[in-house]
């Protein structure tokens, strides 16, 4: 068993992606050809704002997004403990300070309240993580955002096609970050990433930043980067787009399969609230004792699981500096030690996971 088929995906759409390739290789157009533009604006209007900006990867829009809000050293943006590093590098890197906020028990999303207390006069945005595909409290965000006045960044690199009482990913705060990185539930073979915005002056600066600060060729106004989605990838995107939401309720089908089988007295299960619309990017349970002797069992049984993610930001070694201690954070701490990511894709057999569930069932408590 494999803990992610993306072979599988390509023999099922394999004569639309090679006419892809081979069309954007006749056309020779490499670098902001029209299949990039078409998929901006297929991939804005799907997520419900008006620009969409590709870039070399999702962690380019998330530094993108920071950098249209103008950063200083003593600035301070809020992300939670709990999720991939990029989240609060790109704070870092774009000259601010991460504030690590906790994550609720019951999700593995940033906690509305955690938040609210770590709001001072010098935040400046706050970035809330759709992490494993399903959409942080936005409600309560979004409160939070209006009443201090303080931008939303979407870190939805994991949620693409999500939702919440209808309301798309990335549509709720002034930003929103995609990554096309290949295991991503719509994934390039390549690197990739889009920043989405309603707000034309930070779609401005997005479009003349990936080249260099230009607008027009050697025409440079400030100071950028080379940060573009290629054309051959942007084609690849363009091919597996239409499938998307088919993905995705599919990995809900597989998502409830494990749901029904798995014994909830034992392990935390993830059950999205009726509202959300949950794409389950990773199925993540909790065990609450044993998770490494789990995870070996089941390796030993050929069956692949992840960590995602062993150690919370507030504790890794480059961001020592900050001085968090251990006790900071006590549910991105424990979210740690508990959870386990089985396998799920849209190809994954049914048989595949009763499989999984039984070995699970089977192993000593
Ligand atoms: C994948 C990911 C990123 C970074 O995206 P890249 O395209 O790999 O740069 C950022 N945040 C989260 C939560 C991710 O899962």
């Amino acid at each position: 068993m494999k803990f992610l088929d993306l072979h599988a995906q390509y023999l099922s759409i394999r004569k639309d992606i090679d006419r892809a390739i081979q069309q954007t290789l006749e056309s020779s157009e490499f670098i902001m050809g029209k299949s990039v533009f078409e998929l901006e604006k297929k991939i804005a209007s799907y997520c419900g704002v008006r620009y969409g900006i590709s870039l070399n990867s999702g962690t380019d829009a998330l530094y993108l997004a920071l950098r249209a809000l103008n950063l200083k050293v003593s600035d301070e943006v809020i992300v939670p403990a709990f999720t991939f590093f990029a989240t609060a590098e790109v704070v870092a890197l774009a000259g601010a300070t991460p504030v690590f906020a906790d994550i609720t028990p019951g999700s593995f999303t940033i906690d509305p309240v955690s938040v609210e207390k770590k709001i001072t006069k010098k935040t400046r945005a706050i970035m809330p993580v759709h992490l494993y595909g399903e959409l942080a409290d936005m409600r309560a965000l979004m409160g939070l955002s209006r009443a201090h006045n303080i931008p939303i960044i979407e870190d939805a690199a994991q949620a693409l096609g999500a939702s919440l009482n209808g309301e798309k990913a990335c549509s709720f705060g002034s930003m929103g970050c995609i990554s096309f990185f290949p295991s991503k539930n719509l994934g390039a073979y390549g690197d990739g990433g889009m920043l989405v915005t309603n707000d034309e002056r930070v779609a401005t600066f997005a479009r003349m930043w990936r080249v260099h600060g230009s607008e027009q060729k050697y025409n440079n106004i400030f100071i950028g980067d080379s940060s573009r989605l290629d054309n051959i990838q942007a084609a690849i995107l363009l091919a597996k787009f239409p499938h998307l939401d088919t993905w995705n309720a599919k990995r809900a089908e597989k998502a409830a399969l494990y749901n029904s089988l798995l014994d909830n007295r034992r392990y935390g299960l993830p059950i999205p609230t009726p509202a959300s619309r949950h794409i389950y990017h990773q199925y993540t349970i909790r065990v609450r004792n044993g998770r490494d002797r789990m995870k070996e069992a089941l390796a030993n049984a050929n069956i692949p699981t992840m960590v995602y993610y062993p150690t919370p930001l507030h504790l890794q070694k480059a961001f020592t500096h900050l001085g968090y201690h251990r006790g900071d954070l006590p549910e991105s701490e424990r979210a740690c030690t508990e959870v386990l990511s089985l396998p799920i894709y849209p190809e994954l057999a049914d048989d595949d996971i009763r499989h999984v569930v039984e070995v699970l069932n089977s192993l000593p408590q």
